[in-house]
């Protein structure tokens, strides 16, 4: 199901202020709230819709980043298409391949004084190609990295002025909700667990007392690395929030299609036209691999659809450390674009193999005895 426009959930115009969605969240909440309805899929599922929207758009960094990106920019389940940066190298294209924020990762601070958050997790693609797979290699990407606001030297507040006590939470940083006969403890949804508030925002960083810059980092892809899998760079995703560690980065690995072998596993498939020729008389054919070239012999008579097995000549596994095996589809090929000549060859030949009788073609004849029982 598409999902809905953050601001259209809200009821909000696009330029709202925080006041006026903080409002709106708050009417919505109420009505769709759970303990208000219960039972209700509907209302749940709308009370979500609003709870995330609201998320979204009550974060600076993340109202940005979907303003710029729409719901890749922000959603925890869209996997950004990978590449497509164009040619400007990704910089600035963070809303494709990076946007991805896997759980917010709270964890709550002890006791009294400002919530501690884990920074996001991120996740970058990297589009791979069979053999880099296979043999390993190393290569650099460009992700984002968060440096302390020069400006404000990471407090937020614009130059002058200071940050304040959150008047809601008193600077605690979380809440008692009054909910039916329960009390709830949660978050301060004016400062989102600070403990203060930006009256004034430092104009560089919007409030938010970093900036985002890229760095490059150097990563390692193991030989073997299958398509999904990921490495983690711990510590390399989003900063935390009041002395929270930060999150990782995860390399998720998309390996792209290759024209001759499908992968399965550590092992590999490849299909091999050959003559029919070839296969009436076998001998030797030569086969790609992925580290060079190897050959096997084909026995008299072999059928299209036959598989060779060739032991050791497919992927070592990342995690097993054992060379999986190549399997070779032999699919055998009707010649086609002949002469006069060869075809007059072939109606010889053809003469010669039905003197025969079924003795040269016996899957023919055993289809022929059950079409022929098939018509009487
Ligand atoms: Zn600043
Ligand atoms: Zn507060």
């Amino acid at each position: 199901m598409a999902k809905r426009d953050y601001y259209e959930v809200l009821g909000v115009a696009k330029n709202a202020s925080e006041e006026e969605i903080k409002k709106a969240y708050r009417k919505l909440a109420m009505k769709h709230h759970p303990d208000r309805n219960p039972d209700s899929k509907t209302a749940e599922g709308k009370f979500k819709e609003v709870k995330e929207a609201y998320e979204m758009l009550s974060d600076a960094q993340k109202r940005d980043a979907y303003d710029r990106y729409g719901h890749a920019g922000v959603d925890p389940n869209m996997g950004g298409g990978g590449g497509g940066a164009g040619a400007g190298g990704f910089g600035d294209a963070f809303g494709d391949i990076f946007g991805d924020i896997f759980g917010s990762g709270a964890r709550g601070g002890r006791g009294a004084g400002p919530q501690v958050y884990r920074g996001a997790d991120l996740r970058y693609n990297l589009e791979i190609t069979l053999e880099q797979a296979a043999h390993g290699f190393d290569t650099t990407i460009r992700v984002p990295s968060w440096d302390t606001c020069e400006t404000c030297h990471g407090s937020g507040a614009k130059a002058g002025t200071a940050p304040t006590t959150c008047s809601t939470c008193g600077g605690h940083g979380q809440v008692r909700m009054q909910q039916g006969f329960f009390s709830i403890q949660q978050t301060c949804p004016k400062c989102h667990g600070t403990g203060k508030t930006i009256t004034d925002p430092c104009p560089p960083c919007g409030g938010a007392g970093r900036i985002k810059r890229n760095k490059t980092l150097e990563v390692k892809i193991p030989a073997g690395i299958d398509d999904g899998m990921r490495i983690r760079s711990s510590g390399n995703g989003e900063p935390g929030t009041n002395g929270g560690p930060s999150g990782d980065l995860y390399v998720e690995v998309h390996i792209k299609p290759h024209t001759v072998f499908q992968r399965d596993g550590d092992d590999l498939h490849c299909e091999i036209p050959i003559s029919f020729t070839k296969a009436a008389l076998g001998g030797d054919i030569e086969v790609p691999t992925l580290s060079g070239k190897a050959s096997f012999s084909i026995p008299e008579g072999t059928q299209s659809g036959k598989t060779f097995r060739l032991r050791s000549k497919g992927i070592k596994g990342v995690r097993s450390g054992y060379a999986g095996d190549l399997f070779c589809h032999v699919v055998v090929e009707t010649p086609v674009k002949l002469t006069e000549a060869q075809k007059d060859s072939l109606r010889e030949f053809e003469r010669m193999t039905s003197e025969g009788g079924a003795k040269h073609s016996p899957q023919s004849k055993s289809w022929m005895d059950k079409v022929k029982g098939f018509f009487e």
